[in-house]
């Protein structure tokens, strides 16, 4: 092994194998009609458990290809909504367990086309949706903007929670690598503070940049932009 990141690297790899089958077993097992509540409980539970370890150990892979400087990117010309559409629909049934609406307020006129990595960028905006979503409170509401920037020839996603909010003290850390708020522990105990660090890599892949605005207790609004030319 030559480096840190590639110790990593086989770490995740050699985690997938057992975690996968756990989960798997878990699966069937929840399927079992003869299981008492109680016990259905527990079972989905370590199911819950099984697939935020699958998470983790996904993340740290994506971490430690950007780190090596090999996430490969693959860039082709797209429609922004189009792409927020189709990312947004994978966080719709999360949204809908946690009882929290998302929309999506599609740009008034046609933009200009942006060249993107689908899958990537998506994974960006998915860990910010899906974040919206999981420190939302009950009846909360996520609207998602795409719109030409105020100044450049950049294109502006934004996504808005109406959720706990960030503390000024914790906005300048939630990018970096581990770091969560307090207080999103306490009503979220599942996480692991890679995403936001993923997300913007991702961004600033794309030649982008990546903020927030928050007031605790009210709720955030995420930025990042897109280059047009
Ligand atoms: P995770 O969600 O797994 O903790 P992230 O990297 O996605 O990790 O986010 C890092 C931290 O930023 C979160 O733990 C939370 O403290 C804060 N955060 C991110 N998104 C939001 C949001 N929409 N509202 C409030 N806090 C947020």
């Amino acid at each position: 092994i030559r480096s840190k990141s590639e110790f990593v690297t086989v770490a995740s790899h050699q985690l997938r194998t057992p975690v996968t089958g756990i989960v798997w077993a878990l699966q069937t097992l929840e399927g079992e009609e003869s299981l008492s509540e109680a016990a259905k409980q527990v079972v989905s539970g370590a199911l819950e458990s099984g697939k935020n370890l699958l998470d983790l150990s996904e993340n740290l892979l994506v971490i430690a290809k950007i780190e090596e400087g090999r996430f490969g990117y693959e860039f082709e010309e797209m429609d922004i909504a189009e792409f927020v559409n189709s990312t947004l629909s994978n966080v719709v049934p999360l949204a809908r367990k946690a009882g929290v609406k998302i929309y999506f307020d599609k740009p008034e006129r046609p933009l200009p086309k942006v060249t993107i990595d689908a899958k990537k960028l998506a994974l960006a905006l998915r860990n910010i949706v899906e974040n919206a979503v999981r420190y939302n409170v009950e009846n909360g509401e996520v609207v998602i903007r795409a719109d030409a920037a105020e100044s450049g020839p950049f294109i502006e996603v934004s996504v808005k929670d109406t959720g706990i909010g960030i503390a000024e003290k914790d906005i300048d850390k939630i990018f970096g690598k581990f770091f969560r708020a307090d207080n999103a522990v306490r009503v979220q105990t599942n996480g692991s503070g890679l995403g936001l660090y993923i997300a913007r890599n991702i961004v600033r892949a794309h030649g982008g940049k990546i903020w927030v605005e928050s007031e605790l207790g009210r709720g955030s609004v995420f930025h990042f932009t897109l280059p047009t030319d």
